[in-house]
């Protein structure tokens, strides 16, 4: 069994890898744990919720890669990277989606006092997101708020009030392709213990787009309803068969 370096009390993380990006087998309370004790080390941790689409990223970026293989923890975000476990013999204990990671790390922020800050989405969603967050979970105080269009230019402002606020969790919804990179590459700056990329999320906690129904998320069809919702996303989408296939070749070639 193979191991990440994430550091802490819980001990070591068991992973199992696909296509070379090492994906934790924890299940949701375990990855809180460890996480718990990111927080208590006060040390950065880049938390990464992989699906098929970022690991397709990561085959064909390098940056994307690199930001893969310096994360402190990778959880099974899709469905297809829990369907990729199966296949390749060495299953993770459940999918770990990133929207759920987000809200159970706020309820354990309710026991512990922990402090959060939102960056990402236009600002009218973050704003409503933190809104509707601050009343969920009264005891998490929301440090900081800041929309996700921003470029090179702010970079230095935006890490400065991340900074300033010293946040316990930072959440980062932007997309798939420059959040873990920019994540990656500001962690230590940042200095935050727990930086999670959590793409549209905030979208979703703000009304302005539902989540799949439960019953879809259980069969394995979230990815389904989000292209029914937002055909725009098919060019993205057209990640997962190729990913498919690729998990199909590796398994003929191994198994
Ligand atoms: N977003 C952002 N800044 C950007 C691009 C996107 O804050 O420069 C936000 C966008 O508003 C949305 C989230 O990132 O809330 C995820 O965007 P999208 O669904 O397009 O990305 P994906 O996760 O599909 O890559």
């Amino acid at each position: 069994m193979s191991h990440t370096h994430l550091e802490g009390g819980a001990g070591q993380v068991p992973v199992t890898s696909i296509l070379g990006v090492q994906v934790s087998k924890l299940d949701m309370r375990g990855t809180v744990e460890v996480l718990e004790q990111a927080v208590a080390s006060g040390r950065p941790h880049q938390i990464i919720t992989a699906n098929p689409i970022m690991i397709m990223a990561a085959l064909e970026s390098e940056e994307n890669m690199r930001a893969m293989r310096e994360a402190e923890l990778i959880v099974p975000d899709g469905a297809g990277v829990v369907w990729a476990a199966e296949q390749l013999g060495d299953p993770v204990a459940e999918r770990v989606a990133g929207f759920d990671l987000l809200h159970e790390l706020m309820k354990r922020g309710e026991q512990l006092g922990w402090t959060a800050y939102l960056l990402g989405a236009a600002e009218e969603v973050v704003q409503e997101a933190a809104r509707r967050l601050q009343k969920q979970y009264p005891k998490v105080r929301i440090v900081g708020v800041r929309n996700g269009y921003f470029g090179e230019p702010e970079n230095a402002a935006v890490i400065e009030a991340i900074r300033q606020a010293k946040p316990d969790l930072l959440f980062v919804a932007r997309d798939a392709k420059t959040q873990e990179p920019w994540i990656a590459r500001y962690k230590q700056e940042l200095g935050v213990p727990v930086i999670m990329g959590v793409g549209g999320s905030f979208d979703v906690i703000s009304g302005k787009t539902k989540r799949a129904p439960v019953f879809m998320q259980k069969m394995r069809l979230e990815w389904f309803y989000r292209l029914a919702s937002e055909p725009s996303r098919l060019p993205r989408m057209m990640a997962l068969p190729r990913f498919m296939r690729t998990i199909k070749k590796v398994k003929k070639n191994h198994g």
